[in-house]
């Protein structure tokens, strides 16, 4: 019934991105501690969680997050994280050792002058260690990038050259409404078309059934190349809005954010729901969700 969560397990970052959507949550309450997470995600499990990801604010500022990692790894769910890869280097071989299965890795640019404007700070040198850290243990990677109208747009081939130095798969993203100032979004949106066209003429398609979201993939100068637009919420979307939302304070949303709090399972976990009790939440929740999906 709920097939995928992404899990918040920490709420700030150490940058500052200019379209950062702050999970949709910019004012959280108190984080969840680590056995609040891993009863509420364990009561997720028989409502037909298997893939779990995630995600911050910046998820490696959470102080023993392997531990809690490697619990939820150990109940049989399919896990990876997402990063901004500041702090990846000192992860990544514990990350590899418990047996995360991918690391997502945020890289708009690889000019340290257009990171700094971007993300507020100087350091994307310890994003690029980062990488290399997962490379060298052998970690799979997805580098994901927002294309940005005059900020980034030109940069997609060489971040493809990037992805392939380090044998990752690129996403390149559409930058999305929810949650930008109108004035950012008119600004830096652009269309994905111009990169598609060149991936149809150039490249080679790839077959979208190991792709439960459709996302179009494409082999580009040997790297598989997916593109994440903002579609029609009615159509492709459809699939990934069946997931949920945990944040990093406990409370559920929509995937899409398109729906206002869906439960709050931090507030009932410490009113005492535990076990049973917090499944039926789970399944009430995923109930709401999937009778808002169209067919
Ligand atoms: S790295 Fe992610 S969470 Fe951090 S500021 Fe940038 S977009 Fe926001």
């Amino acid at each position: 019934m709920i097939p995928s969560l992404r899990v918040s397990v920490w709420p700030s970052c150490d940058l500052a991105c200019r379209y950062c959507h702050k999970e949709g949550n910019p004012h959280p309450g108190r984080h969840l501690q680590d056995r609040e997470i891993l009863e509420i995600i364990q009561a997720a499990l028989p409502v037909g969680v298997v893939k779990i990801k995630i995600t911050g604010g910046e998820p490696l500022l959470r102080p023993y997050l392997s531990d809690l990692m490697a619990q939820i790894i150990r109940w049989g769910v399919s896990l990876t994280l997402t990063t901004n890869g500041t702090r990846l280097s000192l992860w990544a071989a514990k990350l590899r050792e418990i047996g995360l299965k991918r690391v997502g890795v945020s890289l708009d640019t690889l000019d340290p002058e257009r990171f700094r404007q971007l993300c507020g700070v100087d350091n994307l040198a310890s994003v690029i260690d980062g990488i290399h850290a997962a490379r060298d243990a052998r970690l799979p990677i997805e580098l994901n990038t927002v294309l940005m109208r005059g900020v980034n747009e030109d940069e997609w081939e060489n971040l493809t050259d990037f992805a392939k130095t380090i044998a990752a798969r690129l996403q390149l993203i559409e930058l999305s409404p929810a949650a930008q100032s109108p004035e950012f979004y008119e600004c830096h949106h652009v269309n994905l078309d111009y990169v598609e066209q060149v991936l149809q003429e150039q490249g080679e398609t790839l077959e979208s059934v190991q792709d439960p979201s459709d996302r179009p993939r494409y082999r580009f100068h040997g790297v598989e190349v997916s593109l994440c637009r903002v579609v029609d919420m009615n159509q492709t979307m459809s699939k990934r809005r069946q997931g949920l939302r945990l944040s990093a304070d406990g409370k559920v949303y929509s995937f899409d954010y398109r729906q206002p709090c869906l439960a709050d399972l931090a507030q009932a976990y410490r009113q005492g729901t535990r076990g049973k009790d917090l499944t039926r939440l789970w399944i009430h929740v995923g109930t709401m969700i999937n009778q808002n999906v169209p067919h």
